[in-house]
């Protein structure tokens, strides 16, 4: 157990030094999708109440390592910061034709997302969002997203849009998170993704619930 708790006790460290580094006040694609109050917040850089527990951040390593190997195996630009005044990411993949991001998924997600009548836009519409902003910035005309089964990293699968078709609805997200930063407006208690499970994997679910109790009182 010596050395479950080593893992454990560094996994933890990292994490919280990571907090600390990430929050540059800037919107970051990667959360695009998800409820705009939890992207304020985040933005504002307020502390969580609820950030991950070891069991969420071990799967974040596992994902990361996934995400490593991904990227080692290709022959093209990595890890393309990606810029504005108010906006920050870093792309994972990046040629002359395109803009990809690797997303690792569980088994069940990645037999979801495998079936024939899947709606891979709808499905996956944060993902594409952060893709395609990146897309959209750096000027490449196709976004693809690359899946690996956590479960067995033999099985993966890739689509891929039309940066174009994802315009609108960069616009749209970018626009809707300024107009709140600007007035200094807390935006409403929306979960947009997870299928309407979001505030259960939201950092600062606590806290937004006691707000939501007081405005019922
Ligand atoms: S708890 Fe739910 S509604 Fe509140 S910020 Fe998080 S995702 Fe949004």
């Amino acid at each position: 157990m010596q050395i479950q708790k080593t893992i454990n006790d560094k996994t933890i460290a990292e994490q919280e030094s990571r907090n600390v580094e990430d929050r540059g006040g800037l919107w970051t694609p990667s959360r695009f999708g998800r409820c705009f109050r939890f992207q304020y917040w985040t933005r504002s850089k307020e502390e969580p109440t609820n950030p991950p527990d070891i069991s969420a951040l071990k799967r974040f390593k596992l994902g990361n390592l996934i995400h490593n190997w991904v990227q080692s195996q290709m022959d093209c630009e990595k890890e393309v910061e990606v810029k504005l005044e108010d906006l920050i990411g870093y792309a994972d993949l990046v040629d002359e034709e395109y803009v990809a991001d690797i997303k690792s998924v569980s088994d069940w997600a990645y037999k979801y997302i495998s079936r024939p009548d899947c709606d891979i836009k709808a499905e996956k519409y944060p993902n594409w969002l952060q893709v395609g902003c990146y897309a959209v910035i750096l000027k490449r005309p196709k976004t693809k997203l690359f899946f690996v089964n956590t479960k067995d990293i033999h099985k993966t699968c890739e689509f891929e849009l039309e940066t174009l078709s994802l315009v609108d609805d960069i616009n749209k997200e970018l626009s809707t998170l300024r107009d709140y930063w600007s007035a200094q407006k807390l935006p409403p208690a929306q979960p947009r993704c997870y299928g309407g499970k979001e505030c259960n994997y939201c950092a600062y679910m606590d806290k937004c619930f006691a707000l939501e109790g007081d405005k019922d009182a």
